[in-house]
């Protein structure tokens, strides 16, 4: 399927790939697209596109609970999707795969159902400071509800965790330290297996937000040692509206749903309820089942690339970004300079422009960039700045979509220099 390219440093072929994203074909304003938001929701290749058509022809139906066959298909394939996941990050059990509606939903439920239960007043719990709200904003309330002290690991100048201050925050009162496999806004990958190792040696739980850890590297659970880790099918190919949580299984026992009603219960009477066995008692009602099994399409495509070769190719593009940026004075990049250290999400600003005024200008020439504070507000805000722009890339972008994108941000600077 994919072309390896000769031309650049990159393991993948952009250009072919590209052709494979229906979307890439159309135009906005006038101009072709330059998608550069994947960092916000990836786009989908005609496999999953076709997968979720053939799905709805051929699967449609309820799971684990008709007898007929179009329910017994469709079942199978439904379940046939969580092995793979399980094997995809070696989860040592297909029982500590539970599919969510995204990463917000994980992350919460952990915050829920494990730390409601477990973290006491007075206890701490460990945060970056680099946190998405939907890892921050859980554990606020947590510790809002149960009288738990927060603590921050700092960042360094350049936008990297600072592993001494980890190693300070996380003490003998710490039950719980949560954190990215890699910043939305910053793009800076974190060292997870150390991150938990701290953790662990402290007694606490390691809970790790792969939002935007998954879309970009191989994930394997038992190696990084980590007790959760969540992510979203949506930045990496698949549907909108599913998630997974990954969770070792003697946690999940010990957590209490957090929704209740069909299919997650053992039995129940009129006074009671017992739960079923994991993964089904948390997963709670009618699940996105077509979405689930359309999954499977997006991660063939991820594996016949190979997640090496998307970083590899990730990396290539992000140098070359960087590099074109780097020649603008009046370009301010937050985070890591150095691509090996990171992913394609490049947040930035351009001296005196609003960042919201840059994302349109970029948009009327079909140029898709985020502007905001990136659901990160505390980290934004920490940059003296309300927003930033951000140019996410993936693995269909090109090192001609970069040039677009620069000489478009070139032509935005020029109007407010007038
Ligand atoms: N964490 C990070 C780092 C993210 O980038 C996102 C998505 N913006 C989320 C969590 C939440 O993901 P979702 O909206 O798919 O639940």
């Amino acid at each position: 399927m994919v072309v390896r390219a000769e031309t650049t440093n990159s393991p993948v072929d952009a250009a072919a790939v590209r052709e494979q994203f229906p979307i890439l074909a159309r135009t906005v304003h006038g101009r072709p697209l330059v998608y550069l938001d994947s960092a916000a929701s990836s786009l989908r290749p005609r496999a999953v596109i076709e997968r979720e058509r053939e799905v709805a022809e051929t699967l449609h139906s309820n799971v684990h609970r008709s007898a007929h066959t179009l329910a017994a298909e469709t079942t199978a394939a439904f379940e046939s999707v969580r092995d793979r996941v399980a094997a995809r990050i070696n989860a040592p059990a297909r029982e500590e795969i539970v599919f969510t509606r995204g990463a917000t939903e994980g992350l919460n439920m952990v915050a829920r159902c494990w730390g409601e239960k477990h973290v006491l007043a007075g206890e701490r719990i460990v945060l970056t400071r680099m946190e998405h709200h939907a890892n921050l904003v859980p554990w606020l309330q947590l510790a809002r509800r149960t009288g738990a002290e927060i603590a921050f690991i700092e960042l360094t100048g350049d936008y990297r965790l600072d592993l001494d201050s980890a190693a300070r925050a996380i003490n003998g009162n710490t039950k719980i330290v949560a954190f990215p496999h890699a910043s939305n806004v910053l793009g800076t990958v974190n060292p997870v297996a150390e991150i938990a190792r701290i953790a662990r040696d402290a007694g606490a739980l390691s809970v790790v937000d792969g939002a935007q850890g998954a879309p970009h590297r191989s994930v394997d659970v038992q190696a990084l040692g980590v007790d959760f880790y969540a992510f979203s099918a949506h930045k990496m190919l698949g549907p909108t509206g599913l998630g997974v949580l990954y969770g070792r299984r003697k946690l999940l026992d010990d957590m209490d749903p957090w929704m209740t009603g069909g299919e997650m219960i053992e039995r129940v009477t009129w006074d009671g309820a017992s739960w079923a066995e994991l993964p089904h008692k948390f997963e709670a009602g009618t699940p996105h089942i077509a979405g689930v099994i359309t999954f499977a399409a997006a991660l063939d495509f991820l594996d016949e690339l190979g997640m090496d070769a998307i970083a590899g190719h990730e990396r290539a593009w992000t140098d070359y970004a960087l590099a074109k940026l780097g020649e603008l004075p009046w370009v301010t990049i937050y985070g890591p300079r150095d691509a090996h250290e990171r992913t394609a999400a490049i947040s930035f600003n351009v001296d005196g422009v609003f960042a919201d005024d840059i994302a349109q200008l970029l948009d009327a020439d079909g140029v898709a960039v985020r502007s905001g504070h990136h659901c990160a507000q505390p980290l934004v805000e920490s940059f003296g700045v309300p927003a930033t722009v951000r140019a996410s890339g993936y693995l269909y972008n090109t090192l001609e979509d970069v040039d677009t994108f620069v000489e478009s941000l070139h032509d935005a600077r020029r109007l407010f220099e007038n």
